[in-house]
C-alpha cells in the first residue's frame, strides 16, 4: 500500500522500562539511519551526571513546568515517580513540518495521550528479554541509588500491565537488532509483534520476586 500518507513524516513514541536500554537503542537508530529528530523533554528531576542540559532533557523547577502547563506548551506530560516529565509542543510540531519523524522517548500516560490526539502515532515498547536482565541492567548503569532503582522496578510491574496498548514490541537485546528492528518498524512499515501472555505472566512474576526480594533486603 502506498498511500499519501505513508509517506508522511511520523510520530514516534518508544517506551519501555527504566533501565531498558531505549536511550541508547534510539541514539544508535539515529546515528545509523538519520533524518530523525529526538524530542526532548523538559523534567523536573535533577540530572544525572553525564547528562546535559539540552541534550538529554531540558532541566527544570516546577514553577517553569508548571508555568508551561498554563501555557499550553505541552504535547502531552505525567508524572513518573515524584517528576514531571512532557514533550514540548512547539519542537514536534516544527520538526513534523520540516519532514523528519519525531521520536518521543516517554512513558505510558504521555503515550495514551498522545494516542488520543494523534491517532496515527506509532506506538513502539522496547523490552529487556528478562525481568532479571533489568535489574541488572538498572543496578549496572550506577545512576540511581538503590531505593531509586526499586522505585523503578516498582513502576515496571505497572507497566507491563499496559503493553496491551502498544502497536510493537521490541526486545533490546543486542542494541544493533533493536536499532534496525525500530527503524524497519517507521521506515519500511515491518511489524515487531506484541508478546504472548505466558511471556508477559512470567515477565511479571519475575519482577514481582524481585520486587520482594529487594524489600527484604532493605533496597
Ligand atoms: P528517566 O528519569 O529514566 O530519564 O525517565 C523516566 C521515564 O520518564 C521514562 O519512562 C521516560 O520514557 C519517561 N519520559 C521522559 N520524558 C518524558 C516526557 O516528556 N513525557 C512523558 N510522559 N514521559 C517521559
Amino acid at each position: 500500500m502506498t498511500s499519501q500518507k505513508q509517506n508522511e513524516p511520523k510520530i514516534v513514541i518508544i517506551s519501555g522500562y527504566s533501565g531498558c536500554g531505549k536511550g541508547t537503542v534510539i541514539k544508535r537508530m539515529m546515528d545509523k539511519y538519520g533524518n530523525y529528530a529526538f524530542s526532548v523533554s523538559m523534567t523536573t528531576r535533577d540530572p544525572r551526571d553525564q547528562e546535559i542540559d539540552g541534550v538529554h532533557y531540558h532541566f527544570v523547577t516546577n514553577e517553569r513546568f508548571e508555568k508551561m502547563i498554563d501555557q499550553a506548551g505541552f504535547l502531552e506530560y505525567a508524572g513518573y515517580t515524584d517528576n514531571y516529565y512532557g514533550t514540548p509542543a512547539a519542537f514536534v510540531h516544527e520538526n513534523l513540518a520540516a519532514g523528519r519523524d519525531v521520536l518521543l522517548d516517554i512513558e505510558v500516560q504521555g503515550a495514551m495521550q498522545i494516542r488520543k490526539k494523534i491517532p496515527e502515532a506509532i506506538l513502539i515498547f522496547v523490552s529487556t528479554p528478562s525481568a532479571a536482565e533489568l535489574e541488572n541492567r538498572l543496578v549496572g548503569r550506577g545512576s540511581e541509588p538503590p531505593e531509586k532503582v526499586s522505585k523503578r522496578l516498582r513502576r515496571a510491574v505497572e507497566e507491563s500491565g499496559e503493553i496491551w496498548r502498544y502497536d510493537h514490541f521490541v526486545i533490546n537485546d543486542t542494541v544493533e537488532e533493536a536499532a534496525d528492528m525500530i527503524n524497519g518498524i517507521i521506515r519500511e512499515g515491518a511489524s515487531a509483534p506484541l508478546p504472548s501472555r505466558e511471556f508477559m505472566e512470567t515477565f511479571t512474576k519475575e519482577l514481582i520476586e524481585i520486587n520482594e526480594r529487594r524489600e527484604r533486603e532493605g533496597k
